[in-house]
């Protein structure tokens, strides 16, 4: 594995690409000081970043506020071409950046190159849909009056990224932000800097202005008091963990500034005896192992009915055998490293503690001995509720299976979380699909699919896995005000 993602990087022929330069008021800045860019998978220094200070970020809402009145008074149309232009160069750099997403992230190749197209998606469709900022106009309460609902750009946003998805995070916001009016400074995870800063340089080859859309990498806590404190910034979109994404609520309170946050997710993946064990054994692994694990819609509890628990077990464990854990750049792996040590510690921890409890534990892994930050792809089978990875999120390819007998009790059980991000139903009744699409408490929930997520959807979580949504024309408002007008005395 060492030297693995040197190699590729060597031939990523866009040497801008790893420069690690932010992107300030249409200049690039090396910073004074750099942070260390690292291969998760052997912990190889690969690049380097700049370490932005507080008065880069203070110029960089400078910047922003300047560029504002051209960019929130152009025709939507004019905006869209440039938003298509950046998706168009995202997808004629696909191979490149999905090597630098692997090599800082560690997601398998095949699994970047969708993030690439998935990330590119957003910018095409918020081109289209800031075509459609429809206000509306009311039906009259008052003789001889007009009253029109306009919707206007919120003024300067802000980004806070998260590592998992290194491209799609920031095209989801900024892709909206942008098409919106607003301009957008985005701060990346500092675990994935390189992904955030070609998006910047593929920006500014589409032709956005200067100070329009801006990359500032460096410390989080450094780097965000400004974009808090400042009353210019008037929307701040996060992905991140919970704990965080409080902070940055509280943060934000003394200049209320509108916040959308996507934070943690626990989703129940729920199968009832009636439905065929292949098809949603198939579907759990898609739901579990995606992004190895490192994904908030990740099935995070899967509850199975007693009649098929064991039938299901085993043909999960079938599959989990046949995955291969290595180098993302490595042909035919299937989980990669976890990005951070933290997670992967967290993830043993989860292990460690369910079979101190009772749980079973099984893992195919037969290759040889891993770096700390692997896991290998685990089952635990017997997960009770006193376990911590029935209670919280684990981010990691380990899989808990819980049994359950009657729909009430399920739902009471998936229900018994403080988040509420995504959940899964398998069942071939109608009525009860139905039934458990009322009750159960999330923002989004696949009924017979693992698969649901996209631009036009409305991507976001109930309790504490967040607020506002992103992608779908609901994302749209997360940056637009709305300003109603009323026409008097219209009538002589
Ligand atoms: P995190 O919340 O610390 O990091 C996410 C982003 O927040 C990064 O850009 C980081 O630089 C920034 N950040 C961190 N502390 C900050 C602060 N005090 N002020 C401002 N910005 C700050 O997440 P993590 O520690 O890297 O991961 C921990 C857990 O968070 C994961 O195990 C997972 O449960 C969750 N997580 C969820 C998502 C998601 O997609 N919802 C993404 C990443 C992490």
């Amino acid at each position: 594995m060492a030297g693995l993602a040197i190699k590729h990087l060597n031939n990523v022929r866009r040497r801008d690409f790893l420069a690690g330069d932010s992107l300030i008021d249409g200049r690039w800045i090396a910073g004074e000081q750099r942070d260390a860019v690292v291969d998760p998978a052997t912990g190889e220094e690969i690049a380097n970043a700049a370490r932005c200070s507080t008065a880069d970020m203070n110029r960089a809402i400078a910047a922003a506020e300047r560029s504002f009145a051209t960019w929130r008074g152009l025709l939507p149309a004019n905006r869209a071409a440039m938003l298509r232009s950046w998706a168009s160069l995202m997808l004629e750099h696909s191979e490149e950046l999905a090597i630098l997403v692997t090599s800082e992230q560690g997601k398998p190749l095949p699994e970047a190159r969708q993030e690439i197209a998935y990330g590119a998606g957003f910018l095409e469709w918020f081109a289209a849909e800031g075509e459609r900022a429809y206000g509306e106009t009311i039906p009259s309460h008052k003789v001889g009056s007009l009253l029109h609902v306009r919707m206007q750009p919120i003024g300067l946003a802000a980004a806070i990224t998260p590592w998992n998805f290194p491209i799609a995070m920031i095209t989801r916001k900024a892709g909206c932000a942008l098409a919106a009016g607003c301009p957008v400074i985005v701060k990346p995870a500092p675990e994935t800097p390189l992904s955030a800063l070609a998006l910047a340089r593929l920006a500014e080859e589409a032709g956005v202005p200067r100070g329009v859309f801006q990359v500032v990498t460096g410390h989080p806590i450094e780097l965000s008091t400004p974009l808090l404190r400042d009353t210019r910034i008037r929307a701040l979109s996060f992905t991140g963990s919970t704990d965080v994404g409080r902070l940055l609520l509280e943060g934000a309170a003394d200049t209320i500034k509108k916040v959308s946050l996507e934070l943690g997710g626990h989703a129940p993946f729920i199968v009832f005896d009636d439905v065929d064990v292949e098809r949603a054994v198939k579907g759990a692994m898609a739901a579990k192992f995606a992004t190895s694990g490192q994904d908030c819609l990740a099935a995070n509890r899967i509850y199975v009915q007693a009649g098929i628990y064991d039938a299901f077990v085993e043909a999960f464990a079938a599959a989990i055998a046949d995955l291969h854990v290595g180098h993302g750049l490595e042909p035919g792996v299937d989980i990669g490293p976890m990005t951070k040590l933290a997670v992967a510690n967290k993830c043993r921890t989860h292990i460690d503690d369910a079979v101190k409890k009772g749980a079973r534990a099984f893992s195919g892994h037969r290759g040889a001995n891993l770096s700390p930050n692997f896991v290998a792809a685990t089952l635990l089978t017997g997960v009770t509720e006193d376990m911590l990875i029935a209670r919280e999120e684990t981010f990691g390819p380990v899989a808990a299976v819980l049994s359950f007998d009657s729909e009430d009790e399920v739902i009471a059980r998936a229900n018994a979380s403080e988040m509420g991000l995504a959940g899964y139903v398998y069942t071939d009744d109608l009525r009860r699909a139905f039934r458990l699409s009322e009750q159960i408490e999330c923002g989004m929930l696949g009924v017979n699919t693992a698969s649901f997520t996209g631009p036009p959807i409305p991507f976001g979580g109930w309790k504490q896995s967040g607020l506002g949504r992103e992608g779908s024309r609901h994302g749209l408002a997360e940056y637009m005000e709305l300003k109603y007008v009323c026409f008097g005395d219209l009538v002589a």
